[in-house]
Formats: C-alpha cells, structure tokens, sequence
C-alpha cells in the first residue's frame, strides 16, 4: 500500500478501543517516539471508544478519541487499523469494512478470529491487504507467526497448549495449596486475574476461540467453534490434585488440535492429567505454553505471558511493524493443502481417571469392574481413599487404560445406576505424551 497513510514518513494508525490493551499499545507508540527509537515511524491518527467520557491511562490528544468510526474507517490518513475491542459484534463488520476500504487491520481479538476468521481473512486477500491476528492467542508468545510462516514445511502432528492464564492461576493455586475451585476463583477475581463473569475462561470458551484459531493454521481446515469438544474446570476438585499427584500427574486446562492420518482432525479442550515430568507439568500460574509437533523439526515450546497490556502490545505491535516496514508476507488464506475431515470426542482414545464415592462393603469394586469391562475397559489400578467409617463410604479412584471416549461416556452412565456408588465425582481423561501418559 502507498499513498499518504503509508508513504515511507509515517504510517498512520487508527485504534479501534482504547481500553486495556489498546491504551498500551498506543502508550507504546507514543513513547517509542517521544524516545526517537522508533523500528518505524507510526503515528496515532485516531482511536475509537464505546465512551468518550471515560478516564483513560494513554497521553492521546482528546481530539483523537471519539465516538466517529469514519475518524478510523476509510480514513485516507490512516493505513493500518488496530482492533482491541473484543467479541465478534460489531468487531467483524468493522473488520470487514477497513479491509474494504483498503486498510490493512491488526486484531488480538480470539472471538472474532475463531468465528469469522476464514471470511475476514478471504476479505483481506480480496482486497489485497493484510490482516494479522498474533496477540489472538497466547498474548505475547509469538505462535501464529512461526505457524504461518517458519512451520509450513511440516506436515503438524499436534499443537497442545495451556492457553488460558485464568485458569491455569486457578489450577495452580488448587494444587499448590489443596484449595477449592470457588475459594481460588475469588482470589483470582480480586487480584484481576479473573473477570466478574468467569464463564468465558473456567467453561474454556476462551480457549476454544484460540484453538479454533491455531488448527485453523496448522491443519489448513476451517474448524468451526461449535465442533470443537469444550470442558471447563469447574468440576475439578482439590482431591483430585491430591490423588493424581499420589499417581504422578498433575491437572492442567489442555488446549489440543491432533491429528491421525486415518481418521483426520480432533479439537478439545477439557481438563487433563498430566505426567508431572514432561514440560507442561511446570507451567503455573497465569503462564501460557504451546507445544507444537512437526514432522520435519520434531518437539517445539514457548512459553511466556499468555495475555496482559505489554505482552499484548508487544505482539500487536509486532505485526504493525511487520506491514508498515513492507516486510509481511501473506500466506494465511490460500493453500494447495487438502482441508482434514473432523473427528469426533467420542472417536478420542487415552486413559482415565475416575473418581467415585462407593459404599464401603465387598463387592464394590468387582460391580465397577464390570460395568468398565463390558464396555471394553480394563483398570490399570485402583486407590481406595478417605474411607468414613462412620457413613460407611469412601473414595474409589481408578486409573484405566487406554479406552475409547464413547465406551468410557456409556460405562459412566451404567456406573451411575450402581447400588454401591453414592456419587460418580470426577471423569478426568489423561494426556499422552510419547512412551508415557
Ligand atoms: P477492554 O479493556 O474491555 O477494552 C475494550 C475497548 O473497546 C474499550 O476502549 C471500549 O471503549 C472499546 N469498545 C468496546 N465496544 C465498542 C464499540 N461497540 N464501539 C467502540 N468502541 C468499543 O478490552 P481489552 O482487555 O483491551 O481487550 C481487547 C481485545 O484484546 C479483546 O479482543 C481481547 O480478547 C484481546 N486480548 C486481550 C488481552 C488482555 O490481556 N487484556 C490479551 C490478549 C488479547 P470504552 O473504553 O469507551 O468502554
């Protein structure tokens, strides 16, 4: 793109949203001029809010914050627009437009991304223009560059990751500290980790978009939300930290696109044990991590801040410099690559983790056995745990092997009609890596 909005000087940016992350992207602009450190020349044209009379943490000119989306879009001064509002409504129809008003566009927005992306990004190439989305996913960790660009000789195997910092604080602190989902969900709300509607993180939502987002370029196949098998953490208990660690693992929020040759694409995203000796057993607190299997290049990892203002900005601006410098190579839209059928959850193949309050007599565990084994289940071990003599129950835990999801789904349900089992209290699937799992 030439013209006044990008003519070697300076490139003019427009900000839709100026709120946590567009507040420090701007800052970031300002200062790195003000510093004369400049990688290129931008300059803040014009930023967009829902409020005009709101505070705000960035030292614009108040003449360039408004209400006016035309002050942004289709603006002849402005070459690059930078979306930070969230959510796909009216994000994907302003998208839309600065792409066909011939503005390149940067977003961080995982929603719209996951929702819309294949249009927006057909959109962009239309209309010769780009339309980058790093911050989308895993906040400062680059991961859609190396993607999009390094990795495209490999065929990839699998992409996993912890990809929500909210949850992963909130899992972190249960196993550290023995505490309860609710009690550290409050913590994390009052420290800011965690919104005052937590349903996007702790039900994966938010982790589902970014997935959505990751297989839709490592697998060249549009894989839409609702496809994507999503459990929260809401059914994570203390005890189970304390039994898996007993048997090696740790409980992590997996984000995880794979594929088989046979049987094409899976995308989940649900709570999983995790041998404590591979990598991703260390990941704590609000860290993100995305590991990424190539055929050519073998194991990958990164690993940093998963969201926050500078982290955030630090991939927006990435992409900025990217597109102002001429430097951005385009290949996120087309590919002479056969799209991968999807598999379905019920198709998913790993060992579980089970655990129950039994009553406490003989016979208990032989009934249990069972109803697995006519489902094609076979038991790798069992604890019996916290055993209340006073109620005559206790807890079972029973690692299985390798067993098929919906086998384990139709097993659950019969082991719910059981006399001796008062509760059915944690389905929890293991993750394999390698030899071990
Ligand atoms: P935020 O603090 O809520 O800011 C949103 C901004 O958008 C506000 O300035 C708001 O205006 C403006 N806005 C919202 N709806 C609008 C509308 N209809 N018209 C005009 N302006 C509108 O959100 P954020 O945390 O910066 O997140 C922005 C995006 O970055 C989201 O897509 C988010 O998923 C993504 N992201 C965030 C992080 C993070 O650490 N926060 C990390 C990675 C990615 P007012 O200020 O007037 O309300």
């Amino acid at each position: 793109m030439t013209s006044s909005r990008m003519n070697g000087q300076s490139t003019g940016i427009g900000l839709l949203g100026l709120g946590v992350v567009g507040s420090a992207v701007a800052t970031a602009i300002i200062e790195r001029h003000r510093l004369e450190d400049p990688v290129v020349s931008l300059d803040v044209v014009a930023a967009v809010v829902r409020d005009v009379s709101r505070k705000r943490v960035v030292s614009l000119d108040s003449s360039a914050i408004s209400t006016n989306l035309g002050s942004v879009i289709a603006n002849p001064a402005v070459g690059i627009v930078i979306e930070l509002m969230g959510g796909v409504d009216p994000a994907f129809d302003y998208i839309t437009s600065a792409l066909k008003s011939g503005q390149h566009v940067v977003t961080a927005n995982k929603e719209v991304m996951a929702k819309r992306g294949s249009e927006l990004l057909a959109t962009a190439a239309e209309n010769n223009v780009h339309l980058f989305y790093e911050a989308s996913v895993a906040g400062g960790i680059p991961i859609i560059g190396p993607l999009m660009n390094d990795l495209t000789a490999n065929k990839i195997q699998s992409v996993r990751g912890i990809i929500n910092g909210t949850t992963n604080f909130i899992l972190t602190k249960m196993a550290h500290e023995g505490a309860d989902f609710d009690d550290v969900l409050a913590e994390a709300q009052s420290f800011g980790y965690a919104e005052a509607d937590p349903t996007a993180d702790v039900d994966g939502f938010d982790a589902q978009y970014k997935i959505a987002v990751l297989a839709r370029l490592a697998y060249h196949t549009d894989v839409p939300v609702e496809t994507i098998y999503r459990e929260g953490i809401r059914e994570v208990h203390a005890k189970d930290f304390r039994y898996a660690s007993e048997l090696g693992y740790t409980i992590k929020l997996l984000a995880v696109a794979q594929v088989n040759s046979e049987s094409g694409l899976l995308t989940r995203v649900h709570p999983a044990l995790i041998p404590l000796e591979v990598p991703m057993a260390s990941v704590n607190g609000v860290l993100n991590a995305v590991e990424v299997e190539g055929d050519l290049v073998g194991s990958l990892w990164f690993q940093g801040p998963g969201a926050g203002p500078s982290p955030t900005a630090s991939a927006v601006l990435g992409d900025v410099i990217r597109i102002a410098k001429g430097t951005a190579i385009d290949r996120s839209t087309s590919s002479n690559r056969k799209p991968f059928s999807l598999r379905s959850m019920s198709d998913h193949k790993c060992k579980y983790y089970i655990r129950l309050t039994a009553s406490d007599r003989p016979g208990v565990l032989a009934n249990v056995a069972r109803v697995l084994g006519d489902a094609d289940i076979s038991i790798n071990s069992v604890l019996q745990k916290d055993t209340d003599i006073e109620n005559g129950h206790a807890d079972l835990v029973i690692m299985t092997h390798p067993a098929l999801e919906a086998n384990m789904q139709s097993a659950v349900r019969s082991i719910r009609e059981l006399d001796t089992v008062l509760r059915m209290d944690s389905l929890l699937r293991v993750e394999t890596y390698g030899g071990r799992s």
